[in-house]
């Protein structure tokens, strides 16, 4: 099976995959965590089917992909083929592909604006279940990033909850790729905690443990465990 955006040069590695499991229950002791408190994404954006089943048959059910038709693609047969699949959506998510990705996601980490929190509210009042919801922060108020800024995180966290009656569970970043990301995940957890929000998705294959010391409750690991894209 190919899709059009396949570009992964290798399949997920089981051994790879325990290796991040082990560090991430290193970092968890380190910060004085319980290693259950982190659930580690695997994130298998550009990687084909074939590529995911390794990873699967190793025991891993919670997933991450950041394009809806991609994951349209991949995930319906897979999902036929492994029970308890847990997929998160972790890149933009455009309004006129909301009731696609109703469809297919356990999980939406990319809430960015007041227009896509609508057309969620307009298929919730259609009766549609909405997944668990996370809000993306611009944590490094970068111009071609998505999120909504630091400044504007509590009154759009307030207009979520109450304006609109959703349940938010957390708060997702990704910091600059160029600066030590460990002051960025500590404002991410200032703003979930003062916001009552519990669950924090940061950290990918290059800062995961810095993520967990300062509170990640989701690390979002790709090239780590399937290759280089
Ligand atoms: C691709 C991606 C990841 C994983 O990145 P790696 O560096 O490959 O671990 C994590 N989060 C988001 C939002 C991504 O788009």
């Amino acid at each position: 099976m190919t899709s059009p955006s396949q570009t992964g040069t290798s399949d997920g590695s089981p051994e790879r995959l325990a290796a991040i499991h082990d560090r991430i229950n290193l970092a968890a002791a380190a910060a004085g965590r319980a290693p259950g408190d982190i659930s580690l994404i695997a994130v298998s954006k550009t990687f084909d089917a074939e590529a995911i089943v390794p990873v699967l048959e190793a025991g891993q059910r919670v997933f991450g992909e950041n394009r809806v038709k991609e994951s349209a693609f991949k995930w319906p047969g897979l999902r036929a083929r492994y029970s308890g699949v847990e997929l998160h959506l972790i890149g933009p998510l455009q309004t006129n592909k909301v009731k696609e990705a109703l469809a297919l996601f356990d999980v939406i980490q990319t809430l960015d604006r007041e227009r896509l929190v609508n057309a969620l509210v307009r298929e919730r009042d259609a009766g549609t279940r909405l997944p668990r919801l996370f809000i993306q922060v611009n944590i490094g108020e970068e111009e071609q990033k998505a999120g909504v800024l630091p400044v504007e995180a509590d009154a759009f966290i307030t207009r979520c909850r109450d304006g609109l009656g959703l349940e938010i569970e957390g708060l997702m970043c990704i910091p600059p790729v160029d600066e030590d990301p460990a002051p960025h995940f500590r404002r991410l957890g200032e703003i979930a905690r003062r916001n009552g929000l519990h669950k924090l998705s940061m950290g990918m294959s290059g800062d995961f443990e810095i993520a967990v010391a300062q509170g990640a409750t989701h690390v979002r690991v790709g090239s780590a465990i399937f290759g280089h894209r």
